[in-house]
């Protein structure tokens, strides 16, 4: 039921050289979104805080480290100050690790397309105990746009007899995706994607180079999630490379010579991954572009995403591979103009 949760604690922040002091009281150890973490430390400070909010935004961008870091601040059994943590109580330990006992954290099964209703039905039986260290008891329920309507439905329950004892955060790509019913008993906190400055200065601070830093804030789009896994895992990085390059040969190809990569696709471990970088990349290409005499290149953009969003979805509902990708080959236009993206940084040596 809890999977790991990217947040900065001490122990993983202690791989790279960092001024710790910042990492815990001031920014919550969450990369950018600073309004949102003045904001929420305010509420707490306050005793205003919501019995439940919803976090918004792109994947990556840092929903479930803003999450879990204001459970962090409530759950905390040492706070220094209200709205602040201690880093070091048993709290502070266990909850970005997703294994605090006060702390249910609700996602969707491997198996399964969403977040179903027993397991909200197991969260509404945990939430009726007593707090095991007293405080109260916080539930994060991730991607709840994709929760069945029945999970939706019986969540109602919890959100409208809120319990002064439990909070609670959803975290959703946009608000228009969860059911009205939901999304009005919570107070939405849309989260942008982040300034490049922002997550290049957080990089540096984790030991990139300067440019290093800057390259990968670039690449990342404004996702620090994304990120940091291109500085810590530099297969990550080569792969994104390949799935840029690939995405651009397929374009330059007779329909023969993209059929055989449709081929050779097909049976890609990575093609989830390649799809999303494909998705991502374009969607960059889209917003970069429409300014005078690029109204084509927009265009040509939107259409692969057309495509490859129609790609995503076929797989999804498991639709036959090979067919679904030789579909996304007939639609991908021959050019978007310009590169995806400028060659990544030479690697980095391996950490
Ligand atoms: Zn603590």
């Amino acid at each position: 039921m809890s999977g790991r949760l990217e947040i900065a604690t001490k122990d993983n922040m202690a791989k790279r050289p960092l001024s710790s002091a910042r990492m815990t009281a001031m920014d919550w150890g969450v990369i950018g979104h600073g309004w949102a973490v003045d904001l929420l430390r305010r509420q707490h400070a306050r005793g205003t805080l919501h019995h439940a909010y919803l976090f918004t935004g792109p994947a990556g961008v840092g929903r479930r480290s803003l999450a879990t870091a204001l459970a962090q601040s409530i759950l905390c059994l040492a706070a220094p100050a209200s709205g602040e943590w201690c880093g070091e109580c048993r709290a502070c330990r266990q909850v970005p690790a997703g294994t605090y006992p006060d702390l249910h954290v609700v996602e969707r099964p491997e198996d399964k397309k969403g977040i179903g209703i027993d397991q909200v039905r197991e969260l509404q039986r945990s939430l009726a105990l007593t707090p095991m260290d007293g405080q109260a008891r916080v539930a994060l329920l991730f991607e709840f746009e994709a929760a069945s309507e029945g999970a939706a439905n019986a969540l109602l329950k919890t959100l409208e007899e809120p319990s002064p004892r439990v909070r609670l955060v959803l975290t959703a790509s946009d608000v228009e995706d969860v059911p009205p019913t939901v999304s009005s008993r919570c107070e939405v906190l849309a989260l942008r994607p982040v300034a490049e400055r922002e997550i290049a200065d957080s990089l540096e601070r984790r030991g990139a180079s300067a440019e290093e830093a800057r390259e990968l804030a670039r690449m990342s789009g404004g996702r620090p999630k994304l990120a940091m896994e291109l500085l810590t895992d530099p297969a990550k990085r080569d792969r994104r490379s390949s799935h840029s390059a690939a995405l651009e040969e397929a374009m330059r190809l007779d329909l023969a010579g993209r059929f055989a990569l449709a081929e050779k696709w097909a049976n890609d471990e990575d093609l989830d991954e390649r799809l999303s970088t494909w998705a991502f990349l374009l969607g960059e290409v889209a917003r970069s572009t429409g300014g005078k005499g690029q109204a084509q290149d927009a265009s040509s953009a939107r259409q692969a995403i057309h495509a490859v969003a129609g790609t995503q979805e076929a797989l999804r509902r498991n639709a036959n591979v090979r067919l679904a990708l030789e579909l996304l080959m007939l639609d991908l236009p021959t050019r978007i103009g310009g590169a995806l993206e400028p060659r990544a940084v030479a690697n980095a040596p391996a950490r």
